[in-house]
């Protein structure tokens, strides 16, 4: 079979999603399944739809487009403000698009007008975490900006914690986001549908008890794909963490020193820290390397310890043991390692589940 692959588990992911979205919906809080980690895949996509994610959100208008070519039927939001270059395409495939900047607001207006479509506008604030958004005190401005544009609908405002600068997502800054949703509505006479409080990492807030106020959306995509909580990496209780695992495939598994021999300088990623002495230990290659995979995100089976990686070698500790060239070595990943995999041309994905058998051949005629 073919390696390196990505083993995607769709009933698994399935799981997770159902598991998060009944969960949530206890707290008034719907989900968007995020596909961004994905490239859009569609069978990843419906998975999320079968579990009853409200729509699906991306970050890449490309993505949207894929799935929409697929034959993907759901609400799409592009998660990420458009790029001033590609607003006839956002107007055309999202139906929404998160927002940060008047120029760009302006110019998906001409776009929609002249595609005789109107499109949504959720306005992203800016809580603290200091990547995309909008300053509280500039917010109620947009706001008014937005309104008087013509073929925009104002759907909501939103925030994003966690991703720049590792800001928790906790009731001070949801309370925020609360209290500014009832004052844009009292102060314009408009109604918000979407108040979208975060990621993944929103996850504790919203188990945590504590009122959630006025938000009523998250955007999954790592708790979903990985079943982790991307505030600490750590396991989610109840959801399945290795829906999608890499395998990867053995070229060479020998005896050699555990420390190298010369001069020693950088290499082509960096200096490396010179390994303690061992004696001799089995290094065994696989076939994969920085090109595939981030190797700091992989979690190798028991007994085995990854040693380092260049482009296309990743050398590893086998536990002692020799394993013949051919064979294969599956780990699991953090959510820095799935993006690189997922995006490296070099790795196959392999679906299973979702009407699937084991070896990835459908076993129904499925949607
Ligand atoms: C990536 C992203 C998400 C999803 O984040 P996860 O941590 O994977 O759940 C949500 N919102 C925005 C704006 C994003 O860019």
């Amino acid at each position: 079979m073919a390696a390196p692959r990505l083993v995607i588990d769709l009933d698994k992911i399935e799981h997770n999603a159902r598991t998060l979205v009944e969960s949530l919906a206890t707290r008034g809080i719907s989900v968007t399944g995020v596909t961004k980690a994905t490239l859009g895949s569609p069978e990843i996509a419906r998975s999320l739809l079968r579990s009853g994610v409200s729509g699906l959100g991306d970050s890449r208008i490309e993505n949207i487009e894929a799935m929409r070519h697929a034959g993907v039927d759901a609400p799409m939001t592009l998660i990420r403000s458009p790029m001033l270059s590609q607003v006839e395409r956002v107007v055309q495939h999202a139906d929404v698009s998160f927002n940060t900047d008047a120029d760009v607001i302006a110019a998906l207006s001409a776009a929609a007008q002249a595609a005789r479509r109107s499109h949504s506008i959720v306005l992203m604030v800016e809580l603290g975490d200091l990547r995309e958004g909008i300053l509280p005190a500039d917010l109620s401005d947009l706001v008014g900006w937005t309104l008087s544009l013509p073929n925009l609908d104002l759907a909501g405002i939103g925030t994003n914690l966690a991703c720049q600068s590792g800001v928790a997502p906790d009731s001070g800054n949801m309370d925020e986001l609360s209290g500014l949703a009832r004052s844009i509505e009292s102060t314009h006479g408009v109604s918000l549908d979407v108040v979208s409080g975060g990621n993944s990492a929103n996850l504790r807030w919203a188990s945590s008890g504590c009122d959630t106020g006025r938000i009523n959306d998250l955007r999954l995509g790592e708790s979903i794909l990985l079943g982790t909580d991307p505030l600490d990496a750590s396991p989610i209780d109840g959801l399945h963490h290795d829906a999608i695992v890499l395998v990867a495939e053995v070229i060479e598994s020998a005896s050699k020193p555990s420390q190298p021999r010369g001069e020693v300088g950088r290499t082509a990623f960096g200096p490396v820290p010179t390994p303690v002495d061992r004696g001799d230990i089995i290094r065994t290659i696989l076939a994969v390397g920085r090109q595939d995979v981030d190797p700091d995100g992989l979690a190798p089976p028991q007994g085995i310890s990854v040693l380092g990686a260049s482009s296309d070698h990743l050398v590893v500790d086998s536990g002692g043991h020799r394993l013949e060239a051919g064979s294969e070595i599956t780990f699991g990943l953090d959510y820095g390692a799935l993006v690189r995999s997922m995006t490296s041309p070099h790795v196959e994905r392999l679906m299973i589940g979702g009407g699937r058998d084991a070896a990835g051949t459908r076993v129904f005629p499925g949607p």
